[in-house]
């Protein structure tokens, strides 16, 4: 099968996209997100809880109404690229194209840059430097688009972050028991609940780890794992996290989680790994679909 080549008006598209959609994913909650918001602030019983779930709507009404950031933290830049497979793409001036609208997004708006070098702590004041933005690339079969879905990770949901490689003796109850006792014991209200638990389930541990992040921030709140078993599994935790009773912003209420997502892979004989990735309540993200010439439509 012959592919088909992309223009240079694609990759100025890559480019011009990869800059929107980053300032879009900081202001323009997504509709599920909103949606999900509400009905959570409608249903809650405690005045607490009502009382932040309502400023956390105001928050979202005043950051539309004056075209405001939803939160003050940029986070580090997350793009996960989906490439179709009838494509012939240049990977290097599509990375370069990626990068560069990551750049130019934290100059032109300006936002401020949460980017640091690990040791010295140098911020280069454009959201890069080595290795980052992160761009996670998949190829998807019999496609002809590439998709980009741009991600703003607050630090406050990223640093609570866990992996436990469990024994295959433990089962599905130590994964069950170290998923609650972590949210209980070392995630609490740190994350800005309520918040999205994002769990990975089998693989390597740098796999399980990526499978919690998937799950924490891809995925349509509402949107269930399309395995039975998986999502079985996503609402008996749901439901158990939300009895914990951490509530809005920790001070109780009905609402801890938003949404439990899980994601999974078939893993070694001697292995039961398990990964919890969260997702702060203005679950952000953005996405563009692109086509050969550089057509596009944007999305969330
Ligand atoms: S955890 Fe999320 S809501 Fe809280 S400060 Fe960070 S980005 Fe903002």
């Amino acid at each position: 099968m012959s592919k088909i080549p992309v223009s240079d008006s694609f990759y100025q598209a890559v480019e011009e996209l990869s800059k929107d959609l980053y300032v879009k994913a900081l202001k323009d909650l997504p509709p599920d997100v909103r949606v999900v918001l509400k009905d959570t602030y409608e249903k809650e019983e405690t005045e607490t809880g009502r009382q932040v779930l309502a400023t956390m709507l105001d928050n979202i009404d005043i950051a539309d109404s004056r075209n405001r950031l939803i939160c003050q933290d940029t986070g580090i830049p997350i793009y996960f690229v989906k490439v179709g497979n009838q494509l012939s793409v240049d990977f290097v001036r599509l990375e370069e194209a990626v990068v560069k609208g990551c750049q130019r997004a934290t100059v032109e708006h300006p936002l401020r840059s949460s980017v640091v070098s690990p040791f010295k702590r140098q911020n280069n004041q454009n959201s890069s430097g080595y290795r980052i933005p992160s761009i996670n690339y998949d190829v998807v079969q019999d496609n002809d688009k590439v998709e980009i879905l741009m991600v703003p990770k607050g630090s406050g949901s990223e640093n609570m972050s866990f992996l436990k490689m469990l024994i295959p003796a433990e089962g599905v109850r130590g994964v069950k028991r170290f998923i609650l006792e972590t949210i209980a014991q070392n995630v609490g209200a740190n994350p800005c609940p309520p918040y999205v638990v994002g769990i990975g389930i089998g693989g390597t541990a740098d796999m399980c780890m990526k499978l919690a992040k998937i799950a924490a921030v891809t995925r349509p709140i509402g949107a269930r794992n399309p395995d039975p078993e998986m999502a079985a599994f996503e609402e008996e935790m749901y439901n158990a996290i939300n009895d914990l009773g951490i509530g809005p912003m920790g001070l109780g209420g009905l609402k801890t989680a938003l949404a439990v997502n899980v994601e999974h892979a078939y893993t070694h004989i001697t292995q039961n790994p398990v990964a919890i990735n969260i997702q702060c309540w203005p679950a952000r993200r953005a996405k563009a679909t692109i086509s050969f010439d550089g057509k596009f439509e944007v999305g969330y």
